[in-house]
């Protein structure tokens, strides 16, 4: 099974916290896990992460101040903070620094994933939905793309590639912004952008008369639906 989302874990107690890893990976999450607050901040800061699950008693840099950190740093990825029943008041707290949700220990693991999936799906309200430009359609959940009947499954990076050029087709994007859904502020060249494309281009066009990813040459692509 492959749900796809990447979980980092921030949790000092090793019991809970080997309980949370195997219970995720075996339902098909990848997890990257630390065990105190401040290699979980600087984890946290590399971005690439879908939930992170944040312990809120934590050795060298507790779970309230790693949210506010991360948020003050501009990261908006979704945090569900755990938190002990008699440090249940410091949920409004948690709230307050930019958790999303929180869950009193002990909890169940079907609750966990629940949650998990609850704030992932919370946090990109518009960027789940179905996308269709002409005979094409693009899941980004399922990071299917289906062309007349044909259906191709995508890396991420080519499913944000192609949401991007469908959500403003049939405008031209400029590569720099291209670059930017991808790989944010970590850099990015324009020979990776165009490998990545032209990767797409032979999935969703090649077996096509028409080619719907067009090439604006000095400009950046543009997504053009069948006449
Ligand atoms: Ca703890």
């Amino acid at each position: 099974m492959q749900t796809g989302l990447k979980v980092l874990l921030v949790e000092d107690q090793h019991d809970i916290a080997a309980n949370i890893w195997d219970y995720l990976e075996r339902r098909g999450y990848t997890l990257d896990h630390a065990a105190d607050g401040e290699s979980g901040l600087s984890r946290a800061l590399k971005g690439d992460l879908d939930v992170i699950v944040l312990d809120l008693g934590l050795p060298r840099l507790d779970g309230l101040e790693l949210c506010r950190t991360l948020r003050e740093a501009g990261h908006g990825v979704p945090v569900l903070m755990l938190t002990a029943r008699d440090t249940l008041d410091d949920k409004l707290r948690g709230f307050a620094e930019g958790a999303d949700d929180y869950m009193v220990k002990p909890f169940s693991m079907r609750e966990l994933e629940a949650r998990i999936r609850a704030v992932h799906r919370r946090s990109r309200p518009a960027g789940d939905a179905q996308l269709r430009v002409g005979e094409l359609s693009y899941n980004p959940s399922s990071m299917l793309a289906t062309r007349a009947g044909q259906t191709r499954a995508l890396t991420r990076v080519q499913g944000v590639l192609l949401a991007t050029l469908m959500r403003d087709a049939p405008n031209v994007i400029p590569h720099r912004k291209l670059i930017e859904a991808v790989w944010g502020d970590e850099g990015g060249d324009s020979a990776a952008l165009h490998t990545h494309l032209y990767e797409l281009r032979l999935l969703l066009d090649r077996p096509f008369a028409h080619a719907m990813i067009q090439s604006v040459r000095g400009l950046g692509y543009r997504m053009v639906p069948p006449p």
